[in-house]
């Protein structure tokens, strides 16, 4: 059976059209499933008795089953969402002030392959179809709409390489940006890729005002292959001219994310070296603390150590901003997924979850972030 959520608003209508449906009932369809957010075609009172019944035989609202939960205290809410093949992938919903905003995934697992990527780590299993994409965010509108609220803001940096998985990541962004249904603008959106080039300059392409994060990770390409496999196919000269030229064809700032690894990428002259690169640019660094998951080679630095890098690219000339959340770090919550180490201990990872193991201890509270001057969350932009 097909996923209505599969459908863009012109292939509902080459569908409608052929089963003889006059073209107002394209709109009122859309509606139900992208407005109101129905998932059962006996809900959609406005059409026609056999319509309904027509549209049942052939489709279904797919709504992905919560395999695990776990909430803090601070309304952050990170689920496990299970596919229909028994797949798992992870969404977030962040609640700031009154931004609502959901961090979805691509991919389940990723080819990528980051050296300090969980998600890389557990290998690539496949791509998610486009109606999976939005099935997320719909998962936490529905969840919201009783209180009278709404997804305000989309990230596109749970698991997986969203611009390898491309048309199905434009097609659920579009989906979702169409003014008739769930019309979340443009630039409430941001697609968070690990620099793939090709995917970059079609973006640019697109006529779309979508948020673009570019995750960079160090400033010169011998680490940085080390550390982004996919740096031994495109130099970190050709990342960046794809970023300038997705912020000349959008107007709008990117922003470069750098996952600070202690020892690795970390030290002052690193720092001095990637404000060089991105001076001058309508661009923003994101740093994120690297977050340690069993297996993972690394070592988070010290905040004063994280705080002394931010400083030297200010004081460069570089916007430059810590990512951190409140109560579950976002980075524990997408992007990366295995096990948290000691500081969010009652994590367990989907990937360890979408084996088969339910772990009893999802839903106990996590461990705090620790805070600091200039941290700020997710959001990259505005
Ligand atoms: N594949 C895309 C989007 C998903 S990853 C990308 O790489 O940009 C989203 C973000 O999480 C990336 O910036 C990534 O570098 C970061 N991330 C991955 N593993 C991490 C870890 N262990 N600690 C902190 N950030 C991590
Ligand atoms: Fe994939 Fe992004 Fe993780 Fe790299 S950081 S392995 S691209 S999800």
């Amino acid at each position: 059976m097909k996923d209505l959520l599969d459908l863009s608003l012109d292939e509902l209508r080459s569908v409608l059209a052929s089963w003889g449906e006059p073209p107002f009932r394209v709109q009122q369809v859309w509606e139900w499933v992208w407005k109101h957010l129905a998932t059962d075609f006996r809900q959609m009172t406005s059409l026609p008795t056999r319509l309904r019944a027509r549209l049942a035989d052939a489709f279904t609202v797919a709504v992905p089953g919560v395999a695990a939960r776990q909430a803090d205290d601070q309304g952050t809410e990170k689920v496990l969402l299970r596919l229909a093949d028994g797949q798992a992938v992870e969404a977030v919903l962040i609640r700031e002030g009154d931004r609502r905003t959901v961090c979805i995934s691509t991919q389940v697992g990723c080819p990528v392959g980051c050296a300090f990527c969980a998600t890389g780590a557990m290998g690539y299993r496949r791509d998610l179809t486009a109606g999976e994409i939005a099935a997320q965010v719909l998962h936490f509108a529905r969840a919201l709409q009783p209180r009278g609220e709404r997804v305000t803001h989309v990230v596109v940096m749970g698991m997986g390489e969203p611009l390898l998985n491309y048309d199905a990541t434009l097609k659920a962004i579009r989906n979702l940006n169409d003014g008739q249904g769930f019309a979340l603008g443009a630039r409430r959106f941001t697609v968070s890729t690990i620099g793939v080039v090709p995917g970059i300059h079609r973006l640019a392409g697109e006529g779309l005002q979508v948020n673009l994060a570019i995750s960079l990770h160090a400033p010169d390409d011998a680490l940085r292959r080390e550390l982004v496999p996919l740096g031994k196919r495109w130099s970190i000269r050709e990342v960046l001219a794809a970023g300038d030229h997705y912020a000349r064809a959008t107007g709008r700032r990117v922003s470069y994310e750098y996952v600070l690894l202690a020892g690795v990428n970390d030290r002052l002259d690193q720092a001095r070296a990637l404000a060089a690169l991105l001076r001058g640019k309508l661009a923003h660094v994101n740093l994120i603390p690297f977050n340690p998951a069993p297996g993972l080679p690394f070592q988070r630095p010290d905040p004063r150590s994280v705080d002394a890098f931010r400083q030297e690219l200010v004081l460069r000339g570089v916007d430059a901003t810590v990512r951190r959340s409140r109560g579950v770090e976002i980075q524990a919550g997408c992007g990366q997924l295995r096990g948290q180490g000691s500081r969010a201990v009652s994590l367990r990872s989907p990937s360890c979850l979408s084996e088969g193991e339910q772990d009893g201890r999802w839903g106990a509270p996590a461990a705090n972030a620790d805070r600091g001057e200039g941290e700020r969350s997710v959001e990259p932009n505005g």
